[in-house]
């Protein structure tokens, strides 16, 4: 590990604390061509199309055979494996096969499909297992996902075959950096700071990056790990005018509302009360769970400030994730 023990050195030199990291990702191309890809959703979709048109072979066999053909359990098209597509399309040919009802080109079909659609099937399920969670990859690289790129000087921000990198650093050295196949920096976290934490048995003291990294489940790693985050929440930048100065909520904004905790309602600018009327759960692509509460106003018809409070039909309603609030309210320090 020669990576770790220049960074060592560093720190017994001085250069680095290994306390304070600022962390940041970059998308670096693959040397696979950009045409090389295979999408998840196509598979999904070949797969589907090719399971319908086996079954309506099905039933066009089964309408046409003879008796002792005539299967009155058709198979389950939506479960099925290699062996029960050989199976089904052998059944299939046979009963077409030297059928006088059958035409020409549903025989030529049934010929096709036990030719290709076992095989078929066995590629696609490869296919899947090469993208696991992803939904692309490169055929001449299967470890490369496809990635929106940096424009480059002619302004194309295209789609290519890479990977995520993400690099920490303390002083312009680089003090850890992992590669990562997920597209979006927010799940890339989590698996780079335990990267630092094998490498130097610790983890930072803080931690800087930018809205990318913003979100509830990576507040609550931090906070769980001590580490002081100096982390854009992901709405910090719209929340900024173009000089870069806070823009000014209005008494209307979600955000400026009075909630009252003990009693978990808020109370809208007319001083009317917005109970809670739900509460549910979404998990994120990593499973984890955040928390929604919505709140009701009760009456806004007739309201006189209606218009500059919301543009909505009925009575005004907002979102809340209390938790998320609570820690971008407390920028840079665990929640304990
Ligand atoms: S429109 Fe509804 S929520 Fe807004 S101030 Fe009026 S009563 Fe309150």
């Amino acid at each position: 590990m020669y990576f770790k023990q220049v960074v060592l050195l560093l720190a017994q030199e001085g250069l680095v604390t290994l306390k304070q990291v600022y962390t940041d990702g970059t998308k670096i191309e693959s040397v696979a061509g950009r045409y090389t890809f295979v999408w998840g959703n196509a598979i999904k979709t070949r797969k589907e199309k090719m399971m319908q048109q086996l079954e309506e072979m099905w039933e066009y066999a089964q309408s046409i055979a003879d008796e002792e053909d005539q299967d009155p359990t058709p198979p389950d098209f939506k479960k099925v494996d290699k062996e029960k597509v050989e199976k089904t399309a052998q059944k299939i040919n046979k009963i077409l096969k030297g059928n006088d009802k059958a035409s020409s080109k549903a025989k030529a079909k049934a010929r096709y499909i036990v030719k290709n659609f076992a095989a078929n099937l066995e590629k696609y399920e490869q296919q899947k297992e090469a993208l696991g969670n992803r939904n692309s990859y490169s055929k001449t690289d299967p470890d490369a996902t496809f990635m929106r790129m940096k424009e480059d000087h002619m302004k194309n921000g295209q789609l290519k075959p890479g990977y995520n990198v993400q690099i920490s650093s303390e002083d312009q050295f680089i003090v850890n950096y992992t590669l990562h196949q997920d597209t979006n920096d927010i799940h890339t976290l989590k698996p780079h700071l335990e990267r630092y934490e094998y490498l130097y048995q610790n983890a930072p003291e803080s931690l800087t990056a930018d809205a990318g990294y913003g979100s509830q489940e990576n507040f609550e790693l931090l906070s769980n790990k001590g580490i002081h985050a100096y982390v854009k929440f992901n709405t910090f930048d719209k929340e900024q005018n173009v000089a870069g100065k806070k823009r000014k909520k209005t008494p209307f904004h979600r955000d400026t509302l009075h909630y009252n905790e003990k009693e978990d309602h808020y109370v809208c600018p007319m001083g009317q009360r917005m109970d809670k009327i739900s509460e549910n759960t979404k998990a994120t692509k990593s499973g984890y769970k955040q928390t929604y509460s919505k709140y009701r106003a009760q009456n806004c018809m007739g309201c006189p400030i209606r218009g500059a409070c919301f543009k909505g039909k009925s009575n005004r309603i907002v979102e809340r994730n209390h938790i998320l609030e609570q820690y971008t309210k407390s920028q840079g320090s665990p929640i304990i």
